[in-house]
């Protein structure tokens, strides 16, 4: 009772303290192990969020630690000033890993975004010199919450408030290749799509759409941008989700798994557009790239590969897709599984709020992906017996809530 009561303090100061733009689970985390996080009282929970999409190696992975420590010790920071061993390194392996050809460190996601979008605008302006160029983003996409990625990301209620966007975009709808091609125009400099969409709902695009959009920027001279921060780095079952279907884009985005919790971005593009679009004085950033953040994508990638991780996730996705399948055939308020590899969603006829306090009451952690969609996006080193346990603890709180 009394740890109880240090809990809620914590919490109400939180309140008190914190600008109020989460309406957060009433936990306070303290730390981790493998797949479990244990909260200040002490309380277990099984973890099928992974600090939303991140922590695909589990926590405390001894090795990612080590490395992290010994990277402190060395040096955090020097600016982009100057060239740094670990980032080096880390942008080589990175472009081995996804296939592309130039790499810009980040520090989030959306700044990826911001990046890849300002990289197609130049590319445009020195195509054709013209002083507006416009987008084509997915209707239900989900791009990041600064400016420029929330004029791409495609849910009304995001944007309505904030006024002007700064990008001029227009919204197609996903696996629907007529839609995109109804809005190319003179202008249009770039399309730009998660291969699966995360945030919008766990929907896979289509090999046939990736393949038409291809095809489509192609013919136009457009560039094709492809978002894989959620789905990217091993989630789908492939180092990038867009390996599945063989569809190159001109530039990609990277970020959530890619630090497995140190704040570490990218963006990445093909050497043609690399050559092509922003130059020295075009973009900074102060942080990114640092070697701090550069050692955690070279621990990470160390992890992937001798963990044997995308493969992992490739032998062990399809018990999670059955597992799933099972649920939605035991109830009539699933009414659909979606997504893919570690990437998935349970489909409800009602909000699934009650059902995920539920869960986290019984020591299962859930996210969901609008207000009626759970989601399931657990590290990459989730084994069948964690997808089991999953399962239990969510079946009783499906039955206790619909
Ligand atoms: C999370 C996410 C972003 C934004 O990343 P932040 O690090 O939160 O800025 C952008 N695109 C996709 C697909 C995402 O899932």
């Amino acid at each position: 009772m009394e740890e109880n009561n240090k809990m809620q303090l914590m919490i109400e100061q939180a309140e008190r303290d914190l600008l109020h733009t989460y309406n957060r689970y009433q936990v306070v985390l303290d730390h981790g192990e493998g797949m479990y996080l244990y909260d200040v009282n002490g309380k277990k929970y099984l973890d099928f969020m992974a600090g939303i999409a991140v922590f695909a190696l589990g926590y405390g992975n001894q090795a990612y630690n080590d490395a992290l420590k010994a990277q402190i010790d060395k040096i955090l920071h020097t600016s982009n000033y100057f060239y740094n061993a670990p980032a080096i390194e880390a942008a080589a392996r990175l472009k081995k890993v996804t296939g592309m050809d130039r790499v810009f460190f980040t520090n989030s996601g959306a700044e990826a975004v911001e990046g890849a979008l300002k990289a197609a605008m130049k590319h445009a302006w020195l195509k054709d010199g013209k002083e507006r160029h416009q987008v084509i983003a997915m209707e239900n996409s989900f791009h990041g919450r600064t400016y420029g990625a929330l004029s791409v990301t495609g849910n009304p209620h995001y944007r309505e408030p904030f006024g002007q966007m700064p990008c001029d975009v227009q919204f197609a709808r996903l696996n629907d290749l007529e839609s995109v091609k109804a809005l190319v125009g003179g202008e249009t400099c770039a399309v730009i799509v998660e291969p699966v969409q995360g945030e919008g709902g766990l929907m896979p695009a289509s090999e046939e759409f990736l393949k038409g959009l291809r095809a489509l920027c192609d013919e136009k001279g457009i560039l094709l941008i492809f978002d894989e921060i959620q789905c990217g780095l091993g989630r789908t079952g492939y180092m990038c989700a867009w390996h599945r279907y063989g569809v190159r884009p001109d530039i990609m985005t990277c970020a959530k798994a890619l630090g497995c919790g140190v704040p570490v971005g990218a963006f990445l593009l093909t050497e043609e557009v690399g050559q092509s679009s922003l130059t020295a004085g075009d973009h900074g950033t102060t942080y990114g790239g640092n070697p701090f953040a550069c050692a955690a994508v070279n621990a990470v990638l160390d992890q992937y590969e001798s963990l044997d991780l995308v493969n992992h996730v490739r032998e062990t996705a399809p018990y999670l897709t059955k597992v799933l399948d099972d649920l939605a055939a035991e109830f009539a308020c699933v009414t659909e599984r979606r997504g893919v590899g570690f990437m998935q969603g349970l489909v409800f006829d009602r909000p699934v709020g009650p059902i995920i306090a539920d869960a986290m009451e019984n020591g299962l952690i859930m996210i969901n992906a609008g207000s009626n969609i759970l989601r399931f996006v657990p590290a990459l080193v989730t084994r069948e017996e964690h997808i089991d346990e999953m399962a239990q603890i969510l079946r009783g709180a499906i039955g206790r809530n619909c």
